[in-house]
């Protein structure tokens, strides 16, 4: 028996906005077949039941989760309760569209932490995020803010940045903080097959310039938690990081689909890494595939042996590796990164140690 993280997908890919660096295309518009249903949910329960993790870490994401409906979230977590007696945090990443007093107040019972997209300013945030008919929808996202705020809800901001946002990364810090956003996750755009994708030299910009503004609120004793930032200064004071793209070996977490089919990582849903479904015997003992699938994440390329950074960077996502093992595609950015700032982060820990 061991803690169990599972990242849900109750809505599949099924999104109510049209952002244009958007990776999930759903390809049927035939809705009520991509809604997880309450039998796969009981079935979910079940299994969970029968491994019995020692506790359990739940996010729900998307697409747009809250598609799914406040209803299927009340029954998902009455009958958690009603069949399961293990801590469990829930999370949910959401766009905040649908939210309302009655979401609000549900996970402000169940104490959700909730991930709420929004990329910055006006101008920045609605340039890429739009609605079906193409409308921004920043006031929006900020009116969901408040009424997290009202609801007292925990939350933090998820900020995805493209080659162009990547330009005004100044302008968005300085946004969230004057709007008290204090706890921000930066989504850079990675990868080969899309135009919003960071060219390695945005990606060392975007690692070097979220790096100077959080440094320039730290000297001034005004904390800002940055989540690539913290991990980075975590690896500097001794501890593992949480984000498992900076850990140099996949976790061994599932991605549930809507249908109950199980993946080893969201960025490979795919029929090639299909590890299983919930309707297996034990959908939750890592099986061969799963464990290949993480096995092939600890090949140390050639590269990475012997690169002074190695401690630090681990190699990255195995997303981001060629082929999934070998060299990492951002390798000039990371080097160019680390030359810039661990320098400082190595001064700071040693004075934190210090203290
Ligand atoms: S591919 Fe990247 S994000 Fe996915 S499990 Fe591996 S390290 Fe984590
Ligand atoms: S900086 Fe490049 S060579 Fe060094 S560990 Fe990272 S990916 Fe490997």
């Amino acid at each position: 028996m061991h803690p169990l993280t599972l990242l849900i997908k109750p809505a599949a890919g099924l999104c109510n906005l049209n952002c244009r660096y958007c990776f999930y295309r759903p390809v049927s518009a035939d809705r009520e077949n991509l809604i997880m249903t309450y039998e796969t949910v009981d079935l979910l329960i079940r299994k969970l039941a029968a491994f019995r993790p020692t506790s359990l870490t739940v996010m729900f994401q998307g697409g747009e989760p809250t598609l799914a409906g406040l209803e299927f979230y009340r029954y998902f977590v009455a009958a958690f309760r009603n069949n399961l007696r293990v801590p469990v945090s829930f999370a949910m990443q959401t766009n905040g569209l649908l939210l309302d007093d009655a979401f609000a107040a549900f996970f402000r019972e169940n104490r959700f932490l909730l991930g709420v997209s929004l990329d910055g300013t006006g101008e920045t945030n609605d340039r890429n995020r739009v609605d079906s008919d193409g409308n921004g929808t920043h006031d929006r996202v900020m009116q969901a803010v408040a009424l997290l705020r009202r609801h007292r809800v925990e939350f933090n901001i998820l900020s995805v940045v493209d080659n162009d946002s990547v330009k005004a990364l100044g302008e968005t810090f300085r946004f969230f903080k004057e709007n008290g956003l204090s706890y921000i996750q930066f989504i850079p755009c990675l990868g080969t097959d899309d135009h919003a994708a960071l060219t390695v030299e945005n990606y060392a910009l975007f690692l070097k310039n979220t790096f100077d503004l959080w440094y320039s609120y730290y000297i001034r004793e005004d904390y800002v938690s940055v989540r690539h930032i913290d991990n980075y200064m975590g690896i500097f004071l001794g501890s593992p990081p949480e984000n498992c793209a900076m850990c140099g070996v996949c976790g061994s977490y599932f991605t549930v689909e809507a249908n109950g089919d199980l993946y080893p990582c969201d960025f490979y849903c795919d029929d090639a890494h299909r590890i299983g479904s919930l309707s297996d015997e034990n959908p939750f003992v890592i099986n061969e595939k799963h464990r290949a699938f993480i096995e092939e994440s600890k090949v140390i390329h050639s590269h990475c042996q012997g690169c002074r950074y190695h401690d630090i960077c681990r190699g990255g996502c195995k997303a981001d590796r060629i082929d999934g093992f070998a060299e990492n595609r951002y390798c000039a950015a990371y080097k160019e990164f680390f030359a810039y700032a661990a320098p400082r982060m190595s001064a700071i820990a040693r004075r934190i140690k210090d203290a």
